[in-house]
Parts: structure tokens; sequence; C-alpha cells
């Protein structure tokens, strides 16, 4: 870690106008943040929690999904910058990461970048003009205030200030609106993790068998989804929502420390906050349920509740109409595109949003890699906006896939340098030259699969 600098944002006060704003300090966010800024951008990166990380701190969501294949390595840049950064710290341990070494390390770089970071403060409304936004509204202690810049990045996970400025969009799958069901996460920790591996090698029917297993002797990582038996018998007697399918929890890098992805709630629209509100409430009552059951099954005789979420995980909800929609179909084909900006190989993976359909995963080829393009941050309508994280311009099943937190940290590089880079050369996103983005990312780190 590199010595950390003083704090003094004094100068800051007052000021409202920018080069590019940055709405929302999640996984995607924070990325472009740094790459606007590292290609010489004023940025302004607004957050409404104290700490970046959004989904993954937030959230307590991890570990990242894939962003390897058998050949190399997909998603490289600011990610693996970030990644070898939270090594040396001690904050990884194979895909996993501690949540709050997360928080530091995004922050430092944040900060070393230059990027001019303002927590605590919410978006709320934009103007618009000319298809322009001239400004956007944000609240925060100091009470509303406005903001402009030449170039804004919605990264807040559901698009809001897409949504405000009047980009069209859809909400969740295309035949009923509904979106993938909602998950509040939660660690526990006095947790026997030889108790509970022997067990699920005398049981290996109680829990799923993915083609990914790690084995925990081998790599450290205790992960496993199961113990079905000890669900349905709880569910008979009510004393588990019918909701909850089975008990999915992977290890953290710290010892006797397990995260739960595990509770469920189908058929509610985090976007109403009255719904999201339903959710909160009724998923904390899960973890409660869940922390019961867990006190009889072997390992977890002594374990005990740590923390809960900040705010539940959303899987999905806003779809952007961009200048390319991506697809299921651009996953399932492996599809190039000559404005690749990211790359990915995981598959489709869908809580489906009814109970009774379950989870759909189809696993993607490991070798079969899919590319993002860059019109898919680009929306249609509005013209000094770019779209970053799960909120680009993707369906269903397409955002059910590349809404993994290394493919839209690669996404979040990208949007920040295309703002940049357009600040520079004076364009709009739908004007940049691709070939000049695509060769700065690739001197930057990115792995873009081609060499210009
Ligand atoms: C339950 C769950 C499990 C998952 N499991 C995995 C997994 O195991 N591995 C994996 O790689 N991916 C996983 N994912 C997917 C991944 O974590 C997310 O899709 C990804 O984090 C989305 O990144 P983002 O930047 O778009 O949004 P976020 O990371 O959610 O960031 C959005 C940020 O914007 C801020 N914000 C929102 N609205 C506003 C506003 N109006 N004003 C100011 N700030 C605002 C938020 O506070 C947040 O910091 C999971 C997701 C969920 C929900």
């Amino acid at each position: 870690m590199r010595k950390e600098e003083a704090v003094n944002l004094t100068g800051e006060k007052g000021r409202t106008r920018f080069d590019v704003i940055v709405v929302g300090g999640g996984v995607g966010g924070w990325v472009a943040a740094v790459a606007s800024a590292r290609n010489q951008a004023e940025t302004l990166l607004i957050e409404r929690y104290g700490f970046l990380g959004g989904t993954a701190t937030a959230g307590l969501v991890g570990p990242w999904m894939r962003f390897t294949s058998p050949q190399e390595q997909l998603t490289t840049g600011i990610f693996e910058e970030f990644r070898q950064r939270l090594d040396r710290v001690g904050g990884i341990k194979g895909t996993t990461f501690d949540f709050e070494k997360y928080k530091r390390v995004a922050l430092e770089m944040v900060l070393e970048s230059g990027v001019k970071l303002l927590l605590h403060t919410y978006f709320v409304d934009c103007r618009t003009e000319d298809n322009v936004i001239r400004e956007i509204s944000v609240v925060n202690k100091g009470g509303l205030q406005r903001l402009q810049s030449e170039i804004y990045i919605d990264a807040s996970g559901d698009g809001d200030l897409a949504a405000s400025a009047g980009v069209p969009f859809t909400v969740g799958r295309e035949k009923d609106g509904l979106t993938q069901a909602m998950t509040l996460m939660f660690t526990v920790g006095g947790v026997d993790f030889d108790r509970v591996d022997a067990y699920f090698k005398d049981n290996p029917d109680d829990y799923i068998h993915w083609e990914e297993d790690v084995d925990y002797k081998e790599s450290g990582v205790l992960c496993r989804a199961g113990f079905f038996k000890a669900v349905e018998e709880a569910k008979k007697k009510g004393k588990l929502d019918q909701e909850i399918p089975y008990l999915f929890f992977i290890s953290v890098p710290t010892d006797r420390i397990v995260v739960f992805n595990t509770t469920h709630i189908h058929r509610l629209n985090p976007l109403d906050p009255w719904e999201l509100t339903e959710a909160e409430i009724r998923l904390r009552r899960q973890v409660w349920q869940i922390m019961d059951v867990l006190k009889e099954l072997p390992g977890f005789e002594g374990s005990y509740l740590l923390q809960t979420a900040t705010q539940v995980g959303v899987r999905e909800s806003r779809h952007f109409c961009g200048e390319y929609v991506f697809t299921g179909d651009d996953v399932r084909q492996a599809r190039r595109f000559d404005d690749v900006i990211a790359r990915g190989n995981y598959g489709i993976d869908i809580h489906s949003p009814e109970l009774s359909e379950g989870t759909r995963v189809e696993e993607q080829p490991a070798e079969m890699s899919y590319d993002i393009p860059y019109r898919s941050l680009v929306p249609v309508k509005v013209d000094n906006l770019l779209l970053a994280g799960r909120c680009i311009s993707a369906d269903h099943q397409g955002e059910s896939a590349m809404r993994i937190q290394p493919i839209c940290m690669a996404i979040g590089q990208a949007a920040g340098t295309a703002a940049a880079l357009c600040v520079r050369e004076k364009c709009l996103p739908r004007h940049i030259q691709v070939a000049l983005l695509q060769k700065t990312l690739i001197e930057q780190g990115a792995n873009l699969g081609k060499q210009t």
C-alpha cells in the first residue's frame, strides 16, 4: 500500500462545474471516475453512501465471477491493478475479497487519481435542453444543489440519471416487466470450515455440484449451495420462508467467516420505494430465520450473525435503449464487435422473478468469450451521457450475464476513458473515434482481444 496522502477538500467547496460527473461510486462508477481523471478530465464522483464499492461493499456481494478463460485473462486494466493492490493488503483469497479492504483500496485509488469525491450525496433530478443534460440536482447535508459538467456518466445501477434525462427504458424481463429476485446478503462468523467441509464430503447429494467447484482443502475457499434436507424440513415446520431455495454461502478471506447469498424475494419492484421497503423488511426477517436453522447444522453450531448488507441487493431494474442493445443471444453466440470495449465469458444467470421458476444458469463454455460493444454504453436521445455498470443497454438475458462485477468494472473503465476523450476532443459520446478509445484502453491495460 502506498503512503496515504493528507486529505484537504476545502478547495472544492462551492465548486459546481466539472468536465465529467459520475453518478454512483459503486462497482462500475468508481472505476469510471478513476479512468476519467487519469485521462485528464476534471472529474466529480457523487455517491449516496459514505464509502465506495456499491453492491460489492454496501451489498456485501462477492466473489468476483469469471474473468479469465483457459487462454487468457479477459478482464485486466484497472480491475487487475485493483486486484493486485487488494492482494498486497491481504484483501483477497482466490476470487473472494474482504469488504472493508475493498473500501480502503478503492478510496485510495480514487483519491490518487485526482477525482473530486462527494459522498453522502444523492442524485435526484436533472435539467435537459435540446437533448443535452444542462445540470443535475443532488441533495445532501448542504440541501439541494445544482452541478454541471460537459459529460455525465450514469453508474447508479438503476440508471436514475438516464431515466430522469428521458432515455427510453423498459423494466425487467420483456414478457411481463418482472425483475430478477432480490437478495439481502449477510456475513456469519464462528463457522468451523473443516466440519462444514467434512459434512459435504460425507453428503455429496446435499449440495449443488458446479463446473467451477473449488476444493476447500486445496484453495482455502469454502463454497457450498445446499443443505436441501434441512431447508425442506424447516420449511415444512414453518420456520423458513418458502422463497429460500437452499443455503448458499462462500467464505471471505478472513478465517471462520462466510457470506450468505441465500435470501430471496420475488415479484417486488426495486424502483418502487414502498416495494423496496417491503423487500428489506421481509429479507431481514429471512436472515434471522436462517440464523435459527444454521445453529443446528454441522459446522455452524457456534456461528453468529456478523453483519447484514447496508441495502438489499438488486440484480436487475431498468434496461435502457442504447445505440446497441446487448442480448442473451450475443452471450450464447460469443459475439464479437468491432467497437469492443470489454469482454466476458460468464453465462446467462437469472434468479427468476417467479418463485416457481427457480434459478436459471446457462453454463457458458469458458473458452467462448463475448465482447461488450461501446454502443451499449451510449444511450439514444440524450447526447452528453454515458452508461456504466449493469445499467448499460442490454436485454433481460444479456444483462443477467454482463452484470457481474469484473465486466461492470471493465465497462466503467471504458465509460470514464470515453468521457475524458470526449472532453479533450470536444465531441459527443456517439461521435467518438472508437479506434482512439480502444487504443487508449489498450495502452492503459485493457484486454480487448486485439491490438487496436
Ligand atoms: C445479490 C447479488 C449477488 C450477486 N452476486 C455476484 C457475484 O457473486 N459475483 C459478481 O461478480 N457479481 C455479482 N452480482 C452482480 C454485481 O454485483 C452487480 O451487478 C454490480 O455490482 C453492478 O455494478 P454497478 O456499478 O452497476 O452498480 P452498484 O455496484 O450497485 O453501484 C451503484 C452505486 O450508485 C449509488 N447510487 C445509486 N443511486 C444513486 C443516486 N440516485 N445518487 C447517488 N448515488 C446513487 C449506489 O449507492 C452504488 O454505490 C450480484 C448482484 C446481486 C444483487
